[in-house]
């Protein structure tokens, strides 16, 4: 059976994300998803709100992964938000701002290393501890070839879509894939697909300890 995608990052990402506590390729990725996605816009800013209330509410002993459930309970009951203004483009890029800035250059001027025919990787690359991003791009119905990877995967759409055993990906949608999962990616055949791709060792998520210790809380 297949699953339906996603298509935004984990609620543990946005947590620790909004926490401060994600690593920095992955935040890289969160940050540019939040460029197209509101619902996680509004997600974040969520957990950055409520992250006082719960150092407040929330015992400090036993930490448990409940925590994530509580803070998913209190959410539900906030009253909503209001709306995240859109990031300001004062120029205009195919990159959003956090990647543009990462990456200091439009994917036209990067230098690209083919895999295979229709298959390229950015010269471009970021690494930071066991985490490595770069910039993906398949030509039109390009197929990446497939391969067993022992790390987690994740792609950020940036232009055009791609497909795979699960679905398909347009601009602004996460796939994240676990190690071992073989997965087959195959551009739109209407168009070339650029993507943000992250990997990295599987996480230990910090996420519900991290979000109490960033804030002085020990055990
Ligand atoms: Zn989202």
């Amino acid at each position: 059976m297949t699953r339906t995608p996603i298509l935004h990052p984990a609620p543990e990402l946005l947590l620790d994300y909004a926490a401060g506590s994600l690593r920095e390729v992955q935040a890289l990725l969160v940050a540019s998803h939040l460029a197209y996605c509101p619902d996680c816009r509004r997600q974040v800013a969520d957990f950055e709100a409520f992250g006082g209330v719960l150092l407040e509410e929330v015992p400090a002993e036993p930490v448990s992964v409940g925590l994530l459930d509580a803070v998913m309970a209190r959410l539900s009951e906030a009253p909503a938000p209001p709306p995240t203004p859109e990031p300001a483009h004062p120029i205009r890029s195919l990159l959003p701002g956090p990647l543009r800035r990462a990456v200091g250059a439009e994917p036209e001027a990067l230098e690209w290393v083919r895999i295979v025919p229709g298959i390229h990787v950015s010269a471009w690359a970021l690494s930071v501890g066991t985490a490595s991003a770069c910039l993906l791009r398949m030509g039109p119905g390009s197929r990446v070839p497939a391969h067993k990877h022992t790390d987690c995967e994740m792609l950020l759409v940036l232009k055009g879509g791609y497909s795979d055993e699960h679905g398909r990906y347009a601009v602004g949608d996460v796939a994240a894939y676990e190690p071992h999962t073989p997965h087959h990616a195959v551009g739109d055949r209407d168009g070339e697909c650029l993507c943000l791709l992250v990997q990295d060792q599987p996480l230990v998520f910090t996420g519900p300890l991290g979000w109490l210790l960033n804030r002085g809380i020990r055990f």
